[in-house]
Protein backbone atom coordinates (compact mmCIF):
# COMPACT_ATOMS: atom_id res chain seq x y z
CA UNK A 1 0.00 0.00 0.00
CA UNK A 2 1.16 3.32 -0.82
CA UNK A 3 2.64 5.54 2.38
CA UNK A 4 0.50 8.57 1.48
CA UNK A 5 -2.92 6.78 1.49
CA UNK A 6 -2.54 5.52 5.35
CA UNK A 7 -2.94 8.82 6.75
CA UNK A 8 -6.15 9.11 4.66
CA UNK A 9 -7.23 5.78 5.99
CA UNK A 10 -6.59 7.10 9.44
CA UNK A 11 -8.45 9.73 8.90
CA UNK A 12 -11.63 7.82 7.33
CA UNK A 13 -11.98 5.51 10.30
CA UNK A 14 -12.03 7.93 12.61
CA UNK A 15 -14.39 9.90 11.26
CA UNK A 16 -16.74 6.89 10.91
CA UNK A 17 -15.96 6.36 14.32
CA UNK A 18 -17.04 9.93 15.54
CA UNK A 19 -20.46 9.11 13.26
CA UNK A 20 -21.44 5.80 14.71
CA UNK A 21 -21.06 7.71 18.45
CA UNK A 22 -23.20 10.19 17.28
CA UNK A 23 -25.58 7.44 17.07
CA UNK A 24 -25.33 7.14 21.07
CA UNK A 25 -24.81 10.27 22.32
CA UNK A 26 -26.90 13.00 21.09
CA UNK A 27 -25.90 16.07 19.55
CA UNK A 28 -28.43 17.84 21.17
CA UNK A 29 -30.06 17.72 25.14
CA UNK A 30 -32.00 14.96 25.51
CA UNK A 31 -34.78 17.10 27.61
CA UNK A 32 -34.48 20.65 26.19
CA UNK A 33 -33.24 19.95 22.86
CA UNK A 34 -30.77 22.47 22.86
CA UNK A 35 -27.76 22.14 20.50
CA UNK A 36 -24.64 20.61 22.56
CA UNK A 37 -21.41 21.63 22.38
CA UNK A 38 -19.94 18.80 24.21
CA UNK A 39 -20.67 14.99 24.11
CA UNK A 40 -23.23 14.88 27.06
CA UNK A 41 -26.73 13.55 27.28
CA UNK A 42 -28.77 16.48 29.01
CA UNK A 43 -27.34 20.39 28.76
CA UNK A 44 -25.27 21.81 31.98
CA UNK A 45 -28.80 23.74 32.75
CA UNK A 46 -31.38 20.61 32.69
CA UNK A 47 -28.38 18.64 34.20
CA UNK A 48 -28.41 20.93 37.18
CA UNK A 49 -32.17 20.41 37.82
CA UNK A 50 -31.57 16.73 38.72
CA UNK A 51 -31.17 17.29 42.95
CA UNK A 52 -29.60 14.51 44.35
CA UNK A 53 -31.72 12.33 46.59
CA UNK A 54 -31.14 10.61 50.05
CA UNK A 55 -30.85 6.61 49.79
CA UNK A 56 -33.86 5.01 50.97
CA UNK A 57 -34.31 1.67 52.31
CA UNK A 58 -37.21 -1.31 51.88
CA UNK A 59 -38.02 -3.66 54.80
CA UNK A 60 -37.85 -7.01 53.12
CA UNK A 61 -38.12 -9.06 55.86
CA UNK A 62 -38.19 -8.90 59.95
CA UNK A 63 -34.66 -9.02 59.77
CA UNK A 64 -33.77 -8.00 56.32
CA UNK A 65 -33.99 -4.37 54.97
CA UNK A 66 -32.08 -3.47 51.61
CA UNK A 67 -30.95 0.31 50.94
CA UNK A 68 -32.43 2.14 47.48
CA UNK A 69 -30.12 4.72 45.43
CA UNK A 70 -31.99 6.78 43.07
CA UNK A 71 -30.33 9.46 40.44
CA UNK A 72 -33.62 11.46 41.42
CA UNK A 73 -36.90 11.71 42.36
CA UNK A 74 -39.65 11.13 39.81
CA UNK A 75 -39.51 14.60 37.84
CA UNK A 76 -38.04 16.12 34.86
CA UNK A 77 -35.42 15.92 33.20
CA UNK A 78 -35.72 12.03 34.52
CA UNK A 79 -38.70 11.46 34.56
CA UNK A 80 -39.14 12.10 30.71
CA UNK A 81 -36.20 9.80 29.97
CA UNK A 82 -38.30 7.25 31.79
CA UNK A 83 -41.06 7.69 29.89
CA UNK A 84 -39.26 8.06 26.34
CA UNK A 85 -39.79 4.10 26.88
CA UNK A 86 -43.31 4.00 25.51
CA UNK A 87 -42.27 5.97 22.57
CA UNK A 88 -39.69 3.25 21.88
CA UNK A 89 -36.61 5.28 22.44
CA UNK A 90 -34.19 2.38 22.98
CA UNK A 91 -31.28 4.51 24.25
CA UNK A 92 -33.16 6.28 27.08
CA UNK A 93 -32.24 2.94 29.18
CA UNK A 94 -28.05 3.65 28.30
CA UNK A 95 -28.82 7.18 29.12
CA UNK A 96 -29.95 6.82 32.63
CA UNK A 97 -27.33 3.87 33.16
CA UNK A 98 -24.76 7.09 32.11
CA UNK A 99 -26.72 9.20 34.51
CA UNK A 100 -26.21 6.73 37.28
CA UNK A 101 -22.77 6.45 36.72
CA UNK A 102 -22.09 10.09 36.52
CA UNK A 103 -24.24 11.54 39.39
CA UNK A 104 -24.84 8.79 41.98
CA UNK A 105 -22.21 7.06 44.45
CA UNK A 106 -23.03 3.87 42.21
CA UNK A 107 -19.39 3.72 41.60
CA UNK A 108 -18.21 2.71 45.25
CA UNK A 109 -21.21 0.20 45.82
CA UNK A 110 -20.24 -3.43 46.91
CA UNK A 111 -21.02 -5.40 43.49
CA UNK A 112 -20.81 -8.48 42.02
CA UNK A 113 -23.51 -8.76 39.56
CA UNK A 114 -26.02 -6.80 38.65
CA UNK A 115 -29.85 -7.96 38.03
CA UNK A 116 -32.31 -5.92 35.97
CA UNK A 117 -35.93 -6.43 36.62
CA UNK A 118 -37.14 -8.40 34.26
CA UNK A 119 -40.54 -7.27 32.11
CA UNK A 120 -43.29 -10.46 31.70
CA UNK A 121 -42.20 -11.60 28.32
CA UNK A 122 -45.18 -10.41 26.45
CA UNK A 123 -44.70 -7.15 26.95
CA UNK A 124 -40.98 -7.25 26.19
CA UNK A 125 -42.48 -8.76 23.04
CA UNK A 126 -44.62 -6.13 22.32
CA UNK A 127 -41.75 -3.57 23.62
CA UNK A 128 -39.00 -5.20 22.09
CA UNK A 129 -36.60 -4.10 24.87
CA UNK A 130 -36.47 -3.77 28.67
CA UNK A 131 -35.35 -0.35 29.76
CA UNK A 132 -33.98 -1.75 33.09
CA UNK A 133 -31.39 -3.95 30.92
CA UNK A 134 -30.57 -1.23 29.37
CA UNK A 135 -29.30 0.62 32.16
CA UNK A 136 -27.92 -2.78 33.65
CA UNK A 137 -26.06 -2.96 30.32
CA UNK A 138 -24.27 0.17 30.74
CA UNK A 139 -23.70 0.22 34.66
CA UNK A 140 -22.15 -3.50 34.51
CA UNK A 141 -20.08 -2.73 31.83
CA UNK A 142 -18.71 0.41 33.85
CA UNK A 143 -18.29 -1.75 36.73
CA UNK A 144 -16.81 -4.47 34.58
CA UNK A 145 -19.04 -6.87 36.17
CA UNK A 146 -21.86 -9.46 34.50
CA UNK A 147 -25.16 -8.66 33.95
CA UNK A 148 -27.10 -11.42 35.15
CA UNK A 149 -30.36 -12.03 34.10
CA UNK A 150 -31.83 -14.57 36.94
CA UNK A 151 -35.12 -13.55 37.66
CA UNK A 152 -38.14 -13.90 35.35
CA UNK A 153 -42.10 -12.29 35.73
CA UNK A 154 -43.93 -15.54 35.90
CA UNK A 155 -47.33 -13.56 35.78
CA UNK A 156 -48.16 -11.09 33.77
CA UNK A 157 -49.18 -8.49 36.10
CA UNK A 158 -51.51 -5.46 36.09
CA UNK A 159 -49.82 -1.90 35.19
CA UNK A 160 -49.29 -0.93 38.99
CA UNK A 161 -50.36 3.14 37.85
CA UNK A 162 -53.87 3.49 39.16
CA UNK A 163 -53.78 0.85 42.07
CA UNK A 164 -53.58 1.67 45.85
CA UNK A 165 -50.15 0.70 47.48
CA UNK A 166 -52.35 -2.54 49.63
CA UNK A 167 -53.65 -3.55 45.20
CA UNK A 168 -49.81 -3.04 43.68
CA UNK A 169 -48.27 -5.53 46.74
CA UNK A 170 -50.81 -8.30 46.00
CA UNK A 171 -50.21 -7.65 42.07
CA UNK A 172 -46.86 -8.30 42.24
CA UNK A 173 -47.03 -11.01 44.88
CA UNK A 174 -45.27 -14.47 43.45
CA UNK A 175 -44.59 -12.12 40.05
CA UNK A 176 -41.31 -13.13 39.79
CA UNK A 177 -39.21 -16.60 39.98
CA UNK A 178 -35.42 -17.63 39.72
CA UNK A 179 -34.22 -18.92 36.65
CA UNK A 180 -30.97 -20.06 34.97
CA UNK A 181 -28.24 -23.03 36.83
CA UNK A 182 -25.82 -23.08 39.08
CA UNK A 183 -27.31 -20.41 41.22
CA UNK A 184 -25.13 -21.31 43.83
CA UNK A 185 -22.66 -18.56 42.10
CA UNK A 186 -24.42 -16.10 43.71
CA UNK A 187 -24.57 -17.21 47.30
CA UNK A 188 -23.08 -14.59 49.36
CA UNK A 189 -22.09 -11.61 46.68
CA UNK A 190 -22.82 -8.35 46.05
CA UNK A 191 -25.81 -8.44 44.00
CA UNK A 192 -27.61 -4.91 42.23
CA UNK A 193 -31.11 -4.82 41.42
CA UNK A 194 -31.56 -2.07 38.87
CA UNK A 195 -35.13 -0.77 37.58
CA UNK A 196 -36.54 2.38 36.08
CA UNK A 197 -38.55 3.30 38.60
CA UNK A 198 -39.94 2.63 42.56
CA UNK A 199 -43.14 3.80 43.28
CA UNK A 200 -44.14 2.15 46.20
CA UNK A 201 -41.55 -0.29 46.12
CA UNK A 202 -43.78 -3.17 46.17
CA UNK A 203 -42.19 -4.87 42.08
CA UNK A 204 -38.85 -4.37 43.82
CA UNK A 205 -39.81 -5.64 46.81
CA UNK A 206 -41.06 -8.94 45.03
CA UNK A 207 -38.22 -9.60 43.17
CA UNK A 208 -35.59 -8.60 45.98
CA UNK A 209 -37.55 -11.21 48.41
CA UNK A 210 -36.73 -13.83 44.87
CA UNK A 211 -33.74 -12.86 44.90
CA UNK A 212 -33.27 -13.79 48.24
CA UNK A 213 -33.62 -17.67 48.07
CA UNK A 214 -30.10 -17.84 46.77
CA UNK A 215 -28.29 -16.09 49.90
CA UNK A 216 -27.02 -13.29 48.41
CA UNK A 217 -24.29 -11.24 50.99
CA UNK A 218 -26.38 -8.43 50.12
CA UNK A 219 -28.74 -6.71 47.62
CA UNK A 220 -28.86 -2.93 46.51
CA UNK A 221 -31.96 -1.45 44.45
CA UNK A 222 -30.80 1.13 41.80
CA UNK A 223 -33.33 2.88 40.37
CA UNK A 224 -33.29 6.10 37.67
CA UNK A 225 -35.90 7.83 39.83
CA UNK A 226 -37.92 7.55 43.36
CA UNK A 227 -41.43 8.85 43.92
CA UNK A 228 -40.87 10.82 47.00
ZN1 LIG B 1 -31.22 20.87 28.27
Amino acid sequence: MEKSFIPFIKQTIASLLKAASHLVLPCCCTYCKQLLYQRTILCDACLAMIRPIVSGSIQLTTTRSIKVIALSAYKDPVRRLILAKRWSDIQAGAQLGQLIWDLTHFATIQADYIVPIPLHWSRYAKRGFNQAEQMSRVLAKKRTIPMAKIIKRVRKTKFQAGLSATERQSNVQQAFELVGGNLERYKHKHIILVDDLMTTGSTIKAAARTLLAVQPASITVVVAARVV
